[in-house]
């Protein structure tokens, strides 16, 4: 029964993926890569990046309003990040759903085998970010590798 219109739920999707501060400067960087892999996903691209407080407030802008946002960007331009973009079908999902739960406390209890239960703190520092949704993911990918104003602008290009 599954002709053309099935075709479109096994065409490859692209998620973005990033290992935060504490992440990094916790050596996970490489345990974090082997696990991706492991699950199928492809890594299209990777970068090591530097975010400066304009950066951070534009990657966040949907939390500016937010109590926690000024300890958020404080975290997020404390060390550099590892971004990737991942592919796989369900990248978006996947990838959510491998990192586990916002809060890396509560990723410990009900999803222990997470990558936040692995190497995240709390419900700030939780190593890790995936895209929400195919309109972050696009927004999100763009911000670092395309044209966004307040985005990434990259060495080769300055
Ligand atoms: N965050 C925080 N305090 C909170 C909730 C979130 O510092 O109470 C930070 C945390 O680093 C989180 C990011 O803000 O990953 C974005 O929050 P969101 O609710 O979008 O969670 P995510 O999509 O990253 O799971």
């Amino acid at each position: 029964l599954c002709r053309s219109p099935c075709d479109a739920s096994v065409e490859k999707e692209r998620t973005l993926a990033m290992i935060k501060p504490d992440g990094v400067f916790g050596n996970y960087t490489d345990k974090i890569k082997e696990v991706i892999l492991e699950s199928g996903f492809s890594i299209i691209t990777e970068m090591v990046v530097q975010l400066d407080e304009g950066n951070a407030t534009v990657f966040y802008v949907e939390h500016s309003h937010r109590d926690f946002f000024p300890g958020l960007v404080k975290y997020m331009t404390s060390g550099p990040v590892y971004i990737m973009v991942l592919e796989k079908v369900n990248a978006i999902s996947d990838w959510r759903a491998l990192i586990g739960p916002t809060d890396a406390r509560k990723a410990r209890i009900s999803h222990p085998s997470s990558i936040r239960a692995m190497c995240g703190l709390d419900s700030e520092m939780n190593c890790v970010h995936g895209s929400d949704s195919p309109q972050s993911a696009a927004r999100e990918i763009s911000f670092f590798f395309g044209e966004m104003p307040g985005g990434i602008v990259r060495h080769e290009e300055l």
